[in-house]
């Protein structure tokens, strides 16, 4: 089966968060199953002059007035179309913003573009190379499956929410410039509190939807977490399913991690000392008795970064310690400094993105907070778990199913990973912290927890496997239907 993946980041050539990771995984599990993906991708800076060194694959006259090529990348396990067009992609920034944070005017034009591109190549444009399926990641390559259908193409479309707070929401009289007709503005479309959304006209017109777990496919169909769309997602009740995001273990393994002073294993756990040394080092950190708590994330109110913020004198004065990697909201940016300041060698900041120190991170810790507010599937707690750095994290979506909590059934019956907290407030994160603050008094306890989250897996065997029923599924199903449609012709 041949699979085109359309996105707007990939890992490792360009990431904001877990989206990338999972783009760049998933091809390389579903290939266990004989899926053969290649993934759309805007041609940022980052990929040339790796792609230029191919001439182009392909040329487009006109992508939404802009002359545009393909070209072939094959890297890292994965096979790329890159979509070259230089007056969209080719910026300084990240794929969003531009170089002092603000969201690039023309985003609209950008990823509608992309989701042209890869309707065109769905709708067999390409010469050689035409997809059975095509799967889609968020608002950015929403438009696809509009496209197609305006185009009579009815090829397979799943379309999967990594994070619905995102919709790519925009003014209707854009429309026009989408090259789409007035019918796509449309209730049963894109139409969306009298604006456009493209994220509803993909949730609208593609065959299957999937979220990145089972609890927040439940959770968005609610007013709480839905956003808005909740009505929308009512509709599509039956074609929503939540599937587990995995993660890539060539990546993620504290055994082969190279960004890792020591590796380690489950068998020999207390090689992680050296990893929390250089942590403590490089982060000025007292060298007493208590743990190391951090955080790798964007610092934003979804990711609860403000309750953080409220719980650093607790957190200070309780003996442990805390070292903060990231970046986002610069009310909360600011917070965090002035924590770090207020207790200096008690609290560390790092503010920017760095995929080495967030390996490292994972490698030193003791624990690892995620505080979110929602969380469709989260990926921190599954590295934190991998490398034995014990989650804390709010139950909400993924992290409620990702992680168990130390209770002492739990810990009896010896499958407790984490400690999970729920009303997700200060005062719920500050008595989780203690909780696990406790345990870590414990080394006896604190090894058994240790032991069982390395051994908890969330690598991608089972979630491809569950990808790919579904994709062969539709195929099926579209085979049927393809045969009863000749049938009916005579
Ligand atoms: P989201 O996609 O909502 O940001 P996830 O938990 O699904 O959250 O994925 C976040 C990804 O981004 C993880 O791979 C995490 O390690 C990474 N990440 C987040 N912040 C940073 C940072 N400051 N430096 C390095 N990696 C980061």
């Amino acid at each position: 089966m041949k699979v085109l993946s359309v996105t707007s980041e990939v890992y490792p050539f360009i990431k904001t968060g877990g989206l990338a990771d999972v783009t760049g995984s998933l091809p390389k599990a579903l290939k266990r199953f004989g899926i053969d993906s290649i993934t759309l991708v805007p041609g940022y800076p980052v990929f040339f002059p790796m792609a230029a060194a191919s001439a182009p694959l392909y040329e487009f006259d006109d992508i939404l007035g802009e002359r545009a090529s393909i070209r072939l990348l094959q890297a890292h396990d994965l096979t790329l179309f890159i979509l070259d067009i230089p007056a969209l992609y080719n910026r300084p920034g990240t794929p969003y913003l531009d170089e002092n944070g603000n969201d690039y005017p023309d985003n609209w034009k950008r990823f509608a573009a992309l989701s042209l591109a890869a309707a065109l190549i769905a709708a067999g444009e390409l010469p050689g190379w035409t997809p059975d399926l095509v799967h889609t990641h968020d608002w950015q390559s929403a438009l696809t499956s509009v496209y197609m259908r305006d185009m009579g193409c009815d090829r397979p479309v799943v379309l999967t929410i990594h994070n619905i707070a995102f919709q790519g929401q925009f003014a209707a009289n854009l429309l026009p410039y989408l090259r789409l007709p007035p019918s796509a503005y449309d209730v049963g479309c894109m139409e969306y509190y009298r604006d456009i959304s493209f994220l509803k006209g993909g949730l609208m017109t593609s065959d299957i939807v999937t979220t990145v777990s089972p609890t927040y496919a439940r959770e968005i169909l609610t007013p709480r977490f839905g956003m808005g769309m909740e009505g929308v997602l009512r509709v599509r009740r039956d074609s929503l399913k939540g599937i587990l995001n995995g993660i890539d273990d060539d990546v993620w393994n504290p055994d082969t991690d190279e960004f890792l002073p020591q590796t380690y294993t489950v068998d020999n756990l207390d090689l992680k000392r050296h990893n929390r040394r250089k942590l403590v080092k490089r982060f000025e950190l007292d060298d007493d008795g208590g743990p190391i708590f951090s955080v790798i994330s964007r610092l934003t109110w979804q990711k609860g970064m403000d309750m953080l913020a409220s719980a650093t004198d607790f957190i200070a004065f309780a003996g442990a310690k805390l070292i903060i990697c990231g970046k986002g909201d610069p009310g909360i940016e600011r917070m965090l400094l002035d924590a770090a300041a207020k207790h200096p060698g008690r609290i560390a900041v790092s503010i920017g993105y760095s995929e080495e120190l967030a390996h490292l991170i994972h490698g030193g810790s003791d624990a690892i907070i995620q505080p979110s507010r929602f969380e469709p599937c989260g990926l921190t707690q599954l590295y934190g778990l991998r490398y034995g750095s014990i989650p804390v994290v709010s139950r909400t979506g993924g992290l409620a199913e990702t992680v168990i909590d130390a209770n002492d059934a739990a810990m009896n019956a010896q499958v407790a990973t984490g400690f999970q907290f729920h009303p997700v407030t200060t005062e719920g994160l500050c008595n989780a912290l203690r909780r696990a603050m406790d345990a870590y008094a414990n080394p006896k306890q604190w090894h058994q927890l240790q032991v069982q989250a390395m051994k908890a897996r969330f690598s991608w065997e089972r979630s491809a496997g569950q990808y790919a029923a579904l994709f062969r599924g539709l195929l099926k199903q579209a085979a049927t239907s393809y045969d009863v449609e000749m049938q009916q012709a005579g």
